[in-house]
């Protein structure tokens, strides 16, 4: 499936989607498939990704777990005073901004499904689901289709900063893209059925060894699938 990338039929996509088979075997033969707090139910991968935004993993883990340890219920949080959901969330920053959100999504979820939108959700094909996360206050492309593959089960592609910085380096993608040109190129040269495993295996790799300003390829297990790896001839 591509959402956001249109299937290319050229050499470049058959060569790059079965350089991403490769990337994607040696991904989970070291990292398996990890998992990353992310949640089976969309509504809180909703809240949970919205509040990820710029903001660092510790405290958007902690912040999401307070906003639902508070509010229980989307009825709650959509009748919550603005300044109660800023107080709760100040530590993410953009709290005005995010609390208004929050507040929001949860009043359209309820406005249009009632008080159990993940079964709404599910019953969705992927387009009508992608249509209609994307309509969210404060949703964009990437935490809509992060919704899809984490909650959802769609073979769909986001891509982050870490995505988009290692198909960079190894070469799929030219270097210095913005975020949505990136999203448009990548979906369409990943395999089928190997979006979950590339895009979490990727992500771990970005934080552990090919970090933004300094990638250890010496110890990196993708060094000669890697076109950055190859240039610096590393052993
Ligand atoms: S070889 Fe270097 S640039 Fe390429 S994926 Fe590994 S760490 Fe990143």
């Amino acid at each position: 499936m591509q959402l956001l990338g249109r299937r290319v039929s050229s050499r470049k996509a058959a060569f790059w989607s079965s350089r991403f088979d490769q990337v994607a075997d040696r991904l989970v033969t070291h990292y398996g498939v990890p998992k990353l707090g992310n949640f089976r139910d969309p509504v809180k991968e909703v809240f949970y990704i919205i509040l990820s935004a710029r903001t660092a993993e510790i405290q958007y883990r902690r912040i999401h777990r307070e906003l639902f340890r508070k509010y229980s219920t989307l009825e709650k949080l959509a009748m919550a005073p603005r300044c109660k959901i800023v107080a709760c969330i100040n530590d993410g920053g953009l709290a005005n901004k995010r609390a208004m959100q929050v507040r929001n999504i949860a009043g359209r979820m309820l406005a249009d499904f009632g008080p159990s939108p993940s079964r709404a959700l599910r019953k969705m094909n992927a387009e009508q689901a992608f249509t209609y996360l994307l309509g969210l206050p404060g949703a964009g492309p990437k935490s809509t289709l992060c919704v899809m593959m984490y909650s959802l089960d769609f073979d769909v592609f986001p891509v982050d900063v870490h995505v988009n910085r290692i198909c960079a380096r190894i070469g799929a993608i030219p270097k210095g893209l913005k975020h949505y040109q990136a999203q448009n190129m990548l979906p369409g040269l990943v395999p089928d059925g190997r979006s979950k495993e590339l895009h979490v295996g990727l992500v771990v790799h970005g934080r552990r060894i090919c970090t933004p300003r300094d990638p250890s390829c010496t110890m990196c297990f993708l060094k000669d699938l890697c076109r950055t790896g190859k240039a610096k001839r590393v052993a």
